[in-house]
């Protein structure tokens, strides 16, 4: 398989200003080291709770934050060494879906002014055919030609998310990062966005970056699954590893928490309790020994690191000291 997406040592700090100076006086630690790749046709999502770095690291990817260190190939290519007119290519390749697309597009245009104004910026398809291509988007993604000339007011939310995923694939992208694209809309919609995207995917080889809070959602679209906590990533497997053989106290938890499609399994009773710390000051070694069951002195002092620990299949790691001896709390 083709790597086609690879994220080395990726970290976003955004800085805190204070003092009559106005100067750096601390920083948000959004995006603390985090490495992962995408092979191309895949569907890997990222996991974990809000305000763990996970669309951050979406922004990252595509530029829209400048990084504070680390290096994102796409396609073989450095992006941070590209200049602003090179970027243009990437940017059509790599397109992004968000949680609301009305927050992104203008209330004033119609659905097709919104897909021919996306064609328009990349300059892609011969103007005289941009109105009949928006058509076929529209169609392909299951809305009515006879919407064309609707507002986005006019659509039900499900049906604004298929206008978000038609502008992005007006454009033809490979890799299209989805950040909680059906995590408003009703359990029924959500299932019919998931299986639209599903079939696109096959049907213009797609590769996906899915980020959500829901694991049950995730559990539906995924190849891999990163499982990210306070701006680290905590466990990455295979959709298999991750839901059956989950390793880490806080996938673990996370899997708690959402209901179990085959009641006769084997749940894992992890409770997640309070809220996720702040990322200005984390909490040193493993950042998630204040709310992990299973904390020891260790766990405080010594920062655990991804390992494929005994009985985990290939590619499959996380980064825990107590994988295979999880003991109650002690600190
Ligand atoms: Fe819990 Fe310690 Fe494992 Fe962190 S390293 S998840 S605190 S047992
Ligand atoms: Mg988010």
């Amino acid at each position: 398989k083709k790597e086609l997406l690879k994220v080395e040592n990726l970290q976003q700090y955004f800085p805190i200003k204070g003092g009559i100076l106005g100067r750096t006086v601390n920083h948000v630690k959004a995006v603390d080291d985090i490495s992962f790749e995408v092979f191309e046709g895949e569907t890997v999502s990222i996991v974990g709770e809000s305000g763990c770095g996970k669309s951050t690291t979406g922004r990252a990817i595509l530029r829209l934050n400048e990084p504070t260190a680390g290096k994102v190939t796409y396609d073989g290519v450095d992006l941070a060494s590209l200049s602003t007119k090179e970027m243009r290519k990437y940017r059509k390749d790599l397109q992004i879906i968000f949680q609301d697309p009305y927050a992104s597009i203008n209330p004033r245009q119609t659905v097709s002014e919104i897909l021919i104004e996306a064609m328009e910026i990349q300059n892609v398809v011969p103007k005289k055919d941009r109105r009949a291509r928006a058509i076929e988007l529209m169609k392909t993604v299951g809305l009515n030609e006879h919407q064309a000339d609707r507002y986005p007011h006019e659509f039900s939310g499900g049906q604004r998310q298929r206008v978000g995923i038609a502008r992005a694939l007006s454009v033809n992208p490979k890799l299209i990062i989805a950040d909680e694209a059906v995590s408003a809309l009703d359990v029924s919609i959500q299932a019919q966005v998931l299986n639209l995207l599903k079939k696109l995917q096959k049907d213009f080889k797609l590769t996906y970056l899915f980020i959500s809070h829901d694991l049950g959602v995730v559990r539906h679209i995924s190849d891999r699954v990163i499982v990210m906590y306070l701006g680290k990533i905590v466990e990455i497997g295979d959709r298999v590893s991750i839901f059956d053989n989950p390793k880490h106290p806080y996938t673990k938890a996370l899997l708690s928490a959402i209901p179990v499609p085959d009641p006769t399994a084997e749940k894992h009773h992890v409770p997640l309790q309070g809220d996720v710390p702040s990322p200005i000051n984390p909490p040193t070694g493993c950042r998630f020994h204040t709310r992990c069951p299973f904390a020891q002195e260790r766990c405080r002092q010594e920062e655990p690191v991804l390992t494929q620990h005994d009985g985990m299949t290939e590619g499959h790691t996380a980064a825990c000291h107590f994988v295979n001896d999880l003991q109650p709390k002690s600190i």
